[in-house]
């Protein structure tokens, strides 16, 4: 199994009659194990609808995903929050931190919620590897954004997930701290062999990708190998999307 993830013909229709809209048409795409894919298109292209789909988040109105060779059809509610928990990470914008817990408690809620042990030596290599060595007690209030979506990404990593997705998960920082988070992410798939797959409307992030694929009107349009900022913002005006 080398596919961390795989849509077949995903279509996903909002509404019905007169006011549906076709936010996905017949997606496919199999994305590799351990490999970092950034999802570009213009605004309304179906880029979080994609996400969803692909985390398990919303389910298609037809097609199939899978995670991990896991087909999502047919699962309840509860198995998808089930398979949410244990096999996908998440790392948004808003960091989506709880202001009460501490940087531990934080990183380690997801296992708590999924009455999984904590694993104590991977604690410290994810505590280390996204550099919160001594912040370990701080509550989010005391880190600055850039650090606290560093907590954010290893609460995304602690349950060694198939995949982590990432829905602009720099859209909130500075230039500097974005590019340091973009690194960090960079290193959490060559380091750690992880699959990452974020959504995000900034070529200089998209560069960070192995991949970007381009949605537009619902459709994989393009897909773009050794991104270079460049090539990825001129792709986006070749999609109209700056207009
Ligand atoms: P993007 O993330 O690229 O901006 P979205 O996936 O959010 O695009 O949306 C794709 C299309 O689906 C848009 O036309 C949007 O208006 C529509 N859409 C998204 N979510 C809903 C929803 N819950 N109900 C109705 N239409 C939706």
């Amino acid at each position: 199994m080398t596919e961390a993830v795989r849509l077949d013909a995903v279509s996903k229709v909002y509404g019905r009659g007169r006011s549906a809209v076709a936010a996905l048409r017949e997606v496919s795409i199999a994305i590799p194990r351990g490999t970092f894919t950034a999802v570009m298109g213009p605004s309304g292209s179906g880029k979080s609808t994609f996400l969803h789909c692909a985390a398990g988040l919303d389910v298609p109105s037809s097609g199939s995903v899978r995670l991990g060779g896991t087909d999502l059809a047919g699962m309840d509610e509860n198995a998808l929050t089930e398979l949410r928990r244990r096999r996908v990470g998440f790392v948004f914008q808003a960091f989506n931190l709880v202001s009460a817990l501490t940087v531990t408690e934080n990183i380690t809620l997801p296992l708590m919620l999924a009455g999984t042990r904590v694993d104590r030596g991977w604690l410290r290599e994810v505590v280390h590897r996204v550099g919160l060595d001594g912040r370990t007690g701080h509550r989010p209030a005391e880190l600055s954004g850039g650090q606290q979506q560093r907590v954010a990404i290893a609460r995304a990593l602690v349950t060694r997930p198939e995949v982590v997705f990432g829905d602009e998960p720099t859209g909130a920082l500075d230039t500097m701290t974005a590019r340091d988070v973009l690194t960090l992410l960079r290193e959490v798939v060559s380091g750690l062999g992880q699959t990452v797959v974020m959504v995000t409307h900034d070529p200089v992030a998209a560069s960070s990708a192995d991949t970007v694929l381009f949605l537009a009107d619902g459709r994989i349009v393009d897909a773009m190998a050794a991104p270079t900022a460049e090539r990825v913002a001129g792709r986006m005006t070749g999609l109209g999307a700056w207009n």
